[in-house]
């Protein structure tokens, strides 16, 4: 009989999912995956972060099941109704008062970003938005017109869009130069070809991941704020892959000390069902920009999902364990770099956690970092890579991660390593995968 994996390459787009490794899964329990052959595998990514509970969560399973079970028909998916209004109360409670006016519920976090874009430049009638380089905020039309990720390149971006480099540490001569650096461009820019009280919002990620997981220097986006505050420029913190507790506090931007006027969730508001949401201003977010009627935004299955989500999160404190497991991982990441050459950095806040592999003068190690990923899938451990130069392994796990489970899976990224740097990958073992 062909295998799940065959049937799936010879169905599904090749566009439609990043294939790094022959990966099909059955199921799903916790942390880990189950393939069709049975195996067991530890996941340290949850589908990019979106399993936010892990995999089959009895909490999201209950929602779910409760929410099919009471709505009278399939047209009860659409249009207001209790647990999207729940939700939005929540979600409201839940950020700072300038953001705290109404939600837009979308599926997605390309979806919810892009309704921000528009309805930002409608309701300042000013025509630019500023985006970092690196930045990743959508697969859609309109929020790759607002992301600086090279793996969109080639797709037209927004007339008005500016990318400024996000400060890298690592790379830059370390935070301070960083930091410097990055605000001195704003600065020219400003001066110069990009007129701020033309600029309607600055969107940023409190973690840049899908760029390489980059944790911005302290207080440099307290100085990107102060900018914007002078300039009537409006702050958007897409929290859609670091949010909800996942950097050990439960929003992101909380450890940049800013407090945004505009804030996206999406991925692990739903615990592994589509649901995002925009949270802003009333006049943003009712403005006739941001409109997009899509026939089951905020249905009553998926906010319960999110209700479910953000109970557990809050009740098991768990940004606080993502920061406890977190430190625990880097930690023990920390204990292995000495013994592999390949890795260059270690970086991450919570269990948002990036590890840059890198060769002689830091040169990025693209090729090794799909073959670690490779072997590590072989030994039984799910993650992927991210990055400008694909060249970061990015760790984004249940929320719920054990610090057992976090041992075991750097057990294996040991001898993933070990196996790559003795040359016992081949190379044309990550050939048919293309990754990003
Ligand atoms: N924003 C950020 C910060 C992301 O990491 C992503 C996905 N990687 C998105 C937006 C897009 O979200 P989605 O894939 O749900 O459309």
């Amino acid at each position: 009989m062909t295998g799940l994996y065959e049937r799936d390459a010879r169905t599904l787009s090749s566009m439609s999912f990043l294939r790094f490794f022959p990966q099909a899964v059955t199921g799903g329990e916790g942390s880990y995956l189950f393939d069709e052959g049975g195996r067991r595998l530890l996941d340290l990514s949850a589908s990019w972060g979106a399993a936010s509970l892990g995999h089959s969560h009895p909490a999201v399973r209950l929602a779910v099941d409760r929410a099919l079970s009471n709505q009278a028909g399939a047209s009860h998916l659409s249009g207001a109704n209790l647990p999207a209004v729940e939700l939005a109360e929540r979600l409201l409670s839940i950020v700072p008062e300038r953001a705290a006016g109404r939600v837009w519920l979308g599926h997605s976090g390309s979806d919810a970003n892009e309704t921000v874009a528009r309805a930002v430049i409608a309701a300042t009638g000013r025509p630019r938005i500023i985006a970092f380089k690196g930045a990743y905020h959508g697969g859609t039309v309109g929020s790759m017109a607002i992301s600086g990720h090279p793996a969109q390149e080639g797709v037209p971006k927004a007339g008005g869009l500016t990318l400024v480099p996000y400060p890298n540490a690592y790379r830059d001569g370390g935070p301070e130069q960083a930091s410097a650096r990055a605000l001195a461009h704003l600065d020219e820019l400003f001066a110069g070809p990009v007129p701020p009280e033309e600029v309607a919002a600055f969107f940023l990620e409190p973690i840049q991941s899908d760029g390489g997981m980059i944790v911005p220097p302290l207080d440099f986006f307290r100085s990107v704020e102060t900018l914007c505050h002078r300039y009537g420029i409006l702050v958007v913190s897409d929290e859609v892959k670091v949010g909800l507790g996942r950097s050990g506090r439960l929003h992101a931007f909380e450890h940049l000390g800013i407090e945004p006027d505009i804030i996206v969730f999406g991925k692990g508001l739903g615990g592994g069902l589509p649901i995002s949401a925009a949270v802003g201003p009333a006049a943003i977010m009712n403005h006739r920009a941001a409109f997009s009627f899509q026939t089951v935004h905020g249905n009553p299955v998926c906010a319960s999902a999110a209700l479910a989500v953000l109970d557990t999160i809050e009740r098991q404190d768990l940004a606080t364990h993502a920061a406890r497991v977190g430190h625990h991982l880097t930690t023990l990441l920390e204990e292995l770099k000495s013994s592999h050459p390949l890795v260059g950095d270690i970086r991450g806040r919570g269990l948002a956690v990036g590890v840059e592999l890198v060769g002689d003068a830091k040169a990025p190690a693209r090729r090794e970092t799909a073959k670690v990923v490779y072997r590590a899938f072989e030994l039984g451990l799910v993650l992927y890579y991210v990055g400008i130069n694909s060249n970061v392994l990015e760790m984004t796990p249940s929320l719920l991660l054990s610090a057992e489970e976090a041992a075991t899976a750097i057990e294996i990224l040991d001898r993933a390593l070990a196996d790559v740097e003795a040359g016992r990958v081949a190379d044309n073992v990550v050939a048919g995968f293309a990754g990003w």
